[in-house]
């Protein structure tokens, strides 16, 4: 057995996520996270021979701090593992209008992601980051960095799905549209479902709800991406930990106008103090939500908006399948793990012929996975997502080609 490593970087907002892959039987020998970054009690966790370790970084540690540790303290310290890193794949968001698919990092990439930060201010400058940290402390491997993009799997949509009813020229000349988010998720779990199912990738007709702290919901007709919620950022669609989704643009003039809020403040609020969050006004993390359903009106009013929201964008996709659709999947942190958010959405759908297995539904939390609807239902699936394993293929293939 081969004894290189891929290593997957996943920087996001306030974390950092990291895995080491053998780069031939794919298992992960190394994954952890850094957490609380720009917070008090910056922490790492990370997990190697099964063995969980646990170190205080320093207090509001930038994303630089982070990895400075990583890579100094957790990959160096395994000398063996360090000096067997062959190339390193990072999670980009926001790819642009010109990236269509996953790239060896070079110069004119740098610069695509760096003119996209305009569509995706709060994630590919630290994306950069990463990449940045990583030429600098790998330097014999500067042409294996590999960038795997979120947006790339949405490129398939069609104009009718990606265009927004504004002046044609925001589209024409500014490249304004929907580019989704999410993508390596929606990629990776459409490719595991056609596998589950036994069904030619061609011909697969799936909906992915991926509901985590982020939520997004993909239509798939015949292997591809034909419609998203997120948009020209990760702002639009379903309801989410802090962010809104959907809401009337003109809510954005009444903030400004009448309540004489700042574009920073307004941006603000959308951002992080909305969602389940800005409703219920205690927590925007699904597991407190759960827990208090019933005994908290507005934590129930919470979870019963992000529910209804989710129904209304299923149904919708149900309708652009046209002939079939032959499966809805749960992915995500609170796909994979809230039976009363899957109870919540699809009991509202016995129309479009989703009946959900109740028992099955409750069993399958906590690391399972399968089918929880009834054989005469439309197939409801739970699939685990594995972003970092999907960088870590697109990186292998890329630089061993
Ligand atoms: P992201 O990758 O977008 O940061 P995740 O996919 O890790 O987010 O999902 C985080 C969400 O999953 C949180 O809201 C968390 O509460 C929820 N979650 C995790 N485990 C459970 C559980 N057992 N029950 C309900 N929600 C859960």
């Amino acid at each position: 057995m081969s004894n290189k490593f891929i290593l997957v970087i996943n920087c996001g907002s306030s974390s950092i996520k990291f895995a080491l892959f053998n780069i031939t039987n794919k298992k992960k020998i190394l994954s952890g996270l850094a957490e609380r970054l720009l917070l008090e009690k910056s922490n790492v966790i990370w997990k190697i021979n099964k063995t969980k370790h646990q170190n205080l970084i320093v207090s509001k540690a930038s994303h630089k701090n982070a990895l400075d540790f990583i890579i100094n303290n957790i990959l160096k310290k395994n000398i063996y593992l360090f000096k067997n890193i062959i190339g390193i794949g990072h999670r980009i968001v926001h790819g642009g209008n010109k990236i269509t698919k996953s790239s060896i990092i070079n110069n004119k990439i740098i610069k695509l992601i760096k003119d996209a930060i305009i569509f995706s201010p709060l994630h590919n400058p630290i994306n950069l980051i990463g990449i940045y940290e990583s030429l600098k402390n790998f330097p014999h491997l500067f042409n294996k960095n590999v960038g795997v993009f979120d947006t790339v799997f949405h490129r398939t949509i069609p104009k009718t799905a990606h265009i927004y009813a504004i002046p044609y020229m925001f589209y024409n000349k500014y490249n304004i549209k929907r580019y989704g988010a999410h993508g390596i998720s929606h990629n990776y779990v459409m490719k595991k479902t056609s596998k589950i199912l036994n069904k030619n990738l061609n011909s697969l007709n799936i909906i992915i709800c991926h509901l985590g702290n982020g939520s997004s919901i993909s239509a798939v007709k015949n292997g591809i991406c034909v419609d998203t919620s997120m948009g020209l950022t990760p702002l639009e669609g379903l309801v989410m930990g802090t962010r809104s989704g959907d809401i009337d643009p003109y809510i954005i003039f009444y903030m400004n106008k009448i309540l004489g809020f700042n574009m920073k403040k307004i941006s603000n609020i959308l951002i992080n103090k909305s969602g389940l969050l800005g409703l219920n006004g205690v927590s925007s993390d699904c597991r407190y939500i759960a827990k208090n359903y019933y005994c908290n009106k507005l934590v129930k009013l919470s979870l019963d908006i992000f529910c209804y929201r989710l129904s209304k964008y299923i149904s919708s996709y149900f309708a652009i399948m046209v002939d079939r659709l032959d499966a809805i999947i749960f992915t995500g942190g609170i796909g994979e793990n809230s039976y009363l958010v899957r109870e919540k959405s699809l009991s509202k759908l016995a129309l479009m012929g989703v009946f959900l297995d109740n028992e099955k539904n409750i069993k399958i939390c906590k690391g399972k996975y399968g089918l929880i609807s009834k054989l005469n239902s439309i197939p409801v699936l739970v699939v685990k997502t594995n972003e970092e394993l999907a960088i870590a293929e697109d990186t292998i293939k890329l630089i061993l080609n």
